[in-house]
């Protein structure tokens, strides 16, 4: 038997990191570039995680050694096997399961359900706050949202502590560890549910997580709450409760309104289909669904009565959405659940919020629309006044029942925004969200992809 007992536990953790690596290799069967550049650097954290991971069980066994080699008074004669599995077995045992849960996220993350075109529905938000860290979506139970500060580097500091520790039986007091909690590079992970990957109605909510994301790096909720000003203020929606679940609870009110304003009509929709196929609990984190709901209908009701010529795109979304969500609400108000002065607090946040976002220099869904409208104007003028390889890749402007036909009808796939696309096909949702139409969904964004890449290429200068 080898004289190092954690051999073979280190011997399984490098073929975890070669199993990462493999991985990180086969990323070129992503066909976008950007999605391949992200995960290779998830899977560089890892591959670092893991690394450290090695070097804390070679570290114990100095250690181990050390003690074993103290006078026998100290050490009372026991086996390097057993001063390990005395002072650190714990400590072996999570660098096992932590270095095991790296690489299965990692494959989590890179053989995932989720279509890779959905990535760029979040790189559009993300690059217009000019926030560039990469973020990996990852295939999980639930949605949520994770840095890699909580992923890689919290997990591994308890595993580190015990090297920075004086060595058992002695004195030693400055740490003599050579190992530390790796650099890895700041990135994001955003958590979706398996089952639902392929359902574009549960779409929008990566939205919502990206707000998230968008908050934790950037702090927008803390700006969002100093651009308040009398009588604008966090909702004091159970005064039992106290401030911090308060504010908490605002903090997830405000990434709704923020996802609601940004994807459009639509988003509404999907947080109430998503409540009701996950059972909903209320937690320190998240408010009641009420709560919830009633602030995306604000925006309903808000933008009901916004029109925009030329186009029946809002107007038909809208008309989808709203009979629904009222219906909702009315319920919340008849059960009790939504008192006239919790409503009246989340009017006065509403409005807040509102006026915060629309300071934000984003395109939110009703600009968006415009953008598309405006671009589609200029496309007939453009094929006479440029030359024909120029030519952006403009579409008509396409009414609501056009779109449902094209998609849905005769499989022909426009190059649409996600969020106008979402909001058109998903407003026929009834008839139109079986099995296999998520693929033409996704036909369309990956149109969309190229149409983006296309317009960047023909609007940035030539190098030659
Ligand atoms: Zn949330």
């Amino acid at each position: 038997m080898s004289n190092n007992p954690l051999s073979s536990t280190i011997e399984h953790v490098e073929e975890l990191e070669l199993e990462v690596r493999r991985s990180v290799a086969e990323l070129n069967k992503i066909p976008y570039s950007k999605v391949r550049h992200n995960l290779a650097i998830a899977g560089g954290n890892y591959e670092k995680g893991l690394l450290a991971i090695k070097s804390i069980l070679r570290e114990l066994v100095e250690r181990g050694r050390a003690v074993v080699a103290l006078p026998a008074s100290r050490s009372r004669n026991l086996t390097l096997h057993e001063v390990l599995r005395k002072h650190w077995s714990i400590t072996v045992k999570r660098c096992y399961s932590t270095a095991e849960s790296f690489r299965a996220s990692f494959d989590l993350e890179s053989q995932g359900g989720i279509p890779w075109e959905l990535y760029y529905l979040l790189i559009d938000i993300f690059d217009q706050f000019g926030f560039s860290e990469p973020f990996v979506f990852r295939e999980a139970d639930q949605f949520m949202n994770e840095t890699s500060k909580e992923t890689i580097v919290e997990v591994l500091d308890p595993l580190v502590k015990p090297l920075q520790e004086p060595i058992p039986s002695t004195v030693e007091s400055k740490s003599a560890s050579k190992t530390t909690v790796p650099d890895v590079i700041p990135a994001n992970t955003i958590s979706y549910i398996a089952g639902e990957a392929r359902n574009p109605l549960l779409w929008p909510v990566l939205v919502h997580e990206g707000f998230h994301v968008l908050d934790k790096r950037l702090g927008l909720f803390d700006q969002m709450e100093k651009s308040l000003v009398h009588p604008h203020r966090l909702p004091n929606l159970d005064k039992a409760k106290g401030a911090d679940i308060n504010r908490r609870w605002s903090r997830e009110i405000f990434q709704d309104i923020a996802a609601a304003h940004y994807f459009g009509p639509l988003y509404s929709f999907s947080l109430l289909k998503y409540f009701e196929r996950l059972p909903y609990l209320q937690t320190i984190e998240h408010p009641e669904m009420s709560v919830r709901l009633y602030s995306v209908n604000k925006y309903l009701e808000e933008q009901h009565g916004a029109t925009i010529s030329n186009s029946d795109i809002l107007t038909r979304a809208l008309g989808f959405c709203r009979p629904i969500l009222r219906e909702e609400i009315s319920k919340y108000v008849t059960a009790g659940e939504l008192t006239d002065d919790t409503t009246r607090e989340l009017d006065m946040f509403y409005q807040g919020v509102t006026s915060w976002i629309r300071s934000q220099e984003i395109i939110l869904f009703e600009a968006r629309l415009n953008q598309y409208l405006v671009e589609s104007d200029r496309a007939r003028e453009m094929v006479l006044t440029t030359t024909i390889d120029k030519v952006p890749y403009v579409d008509p402007a396409f009414k609501f029942e056009e779109v449902v036909d094209m998609v849905c009808n005769f499989g022909v796939y426009p190059a649409f925004h996600p969020t106008l696309l979402l909001n058109i096909v998903l407003s026929v949702s009834d008839q139109y969200t079986p099995q296999g139409f998520q693929e033409r969904y996704v036909d369309c964004m990956k149109k969309w992809c190229v149409k983006e890449a296309w317009n960047q290429a023909i609007s940035s200068p030539r190098k030659s």
